[in-house]
């Protein structure tokens, strides 16, 4: 089959490799569609970041790897001793492989796994038309959903983390820093959870649009309205919860100048270089910054619950679905342009 394997830094391949086979425990999953997402376009420009430098100490794997990790399709075939989910059941599958042993795997927080891997980086992942996956892994979707919305439950479970790192409560008002994907899943999950008042922040116009039209009370052009973070500390008196999904100095200090006494400034985006903060305006105001990286096996229930119950509209956030042949010029490169307007690409790997 054919399949993208990440090889090192700008080196994404398309090649023919043997179909895989589930384990024990495992099921092979034919996908349906598989999202380009910004820790990809990180591994593919500055890896390897989660990509294993060693042997994995969970799956043994180093590169070349099979990327994707944001995934929904069917299951074609159990592994030994896999009882569910059965042939043909339609699965989105949290990529997470957290070790299980540790002291933080055993209290709950697998997210916080010293040795956690993801598929798509420690184990070959679905940016090819057949994946394998524990079984215990997946998650069952109904057939109404759309494989493009069952595509996008793993970045909306990383969304429903960073709301519950951010401790975000139904009526506080919250600021959306960068209306990328993560932004605009971000600003869904905090209207579904009850805030009223979601602003957003975003330089990009079609991204401004689509932030627009997913019901945020005000979007930004931070070039054009310079004074916009006076506007919103006149009009919240300093925004109590603030999430950075852009991961530029520039855009850490907006969220940080935004917040509010004692505000909490959950970073979400992906930094490539170390950036300065001013910690003596943090001190004096206590606030907080909060990091939030994966998820839990539970958030990636309750995503896949809200997009169930049509919490989640995609039509403004998916903009594209590609071929596998095209994944590096049409999916890759046009993404990494930023300005194309493209704001997620999805892949259809289908033979
Ligand atoms: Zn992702
Ligand atoms: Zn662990």
């Amino acid at each position: 089959m054919l399949a993208a394997r990440w090889h090192g830094r700008g080196d994404l391949r398309l090649e023919e490799i043997p179909e895989p086979s589930p384990g024990p425990g495992e099921v092979l999953v034919e996908v349906e569609r598989c999202g380009i997402c910004g820790t990809d376009l990180h591994e593919y420009h500055h890896g390897p970041l989660l990509m294993p430098r060693r042997p994995h100490p969970l799956t043994g794997r180093t590169p070349p790897v099979v990327m994707g990790h944001e995934f929904a399709g069917r299951v074609l075939l159990r592994g030994p001793g896999a009882e569910a989910p059965r042939e043909g059941a339609r699965v989105t599958v949290n990529p997470c492989l957290p070790c299980g042993e540790c002291p933080q795997c055993r209290e709950g927080k697998t997210y916080l796994c010293p040795r956690l891997g993801s598929i798509g980086f420690a184990a070959d992942g679905a940016f090819a038309s057949r994946v394998v996956c524990p079984a215990s892994s997946c998650h069952l979707i109904a057939d109404e959903l759309p494989p493009e919305g069952a595509a996008l439950s793993e970045p909306l479970a990383a969304c429903l983390h960073a709301w519950h790192r951010g401790g975000g409560q139904a009526g506080e008002a919250v600021l959306i820093v960068g209306a990328g994907p993560v932004g605009l899943l971000l600003l869904q999950v905090a209207r579904a959870r009850g805030a009223e008042v979601v602003f957003v922040v975003e330089p990009y116009p079609s991204r401004r649009e689509a932030a627009e039209a997913l019901g945020a009370t005000a979007v930004f052009d931070p070039g054009a309205e310079a004074d916009f973070i006076r506007f919103l500390l006149r009009e919240t008196g300093g925004v109590p919860l603030v999430f950075e999904c852009v991961g530029q100095p520039k855009s850490l200090e907006t969220a940080l100048r935004a917040s509010g006494r004692g505000g909490r400034v959950v970073v979400v985006g992906l930094f490539s270089e170390p950036v300065p903060v001013d910690f003596l305006r943090l001190f004096a105001q206590e606030k907080s910054i909060l990091a939030s990286c994966a998820y839990t096996d539970e958030e990636m229930g309750g995503a896949v619950a809200l997009l169930g119950e049509g919490k989640v509209e995609l039509g403004p956030i998916v903009s594209g679905t590609i071929r596998l042949e095209d994944i590096v010029a049409e999916g890759f490169e046009t993404l990494s342009g930023g300005s194309s307007g493209q704001i997620k690409i999805l892949v259809d790997p289908a033979d």
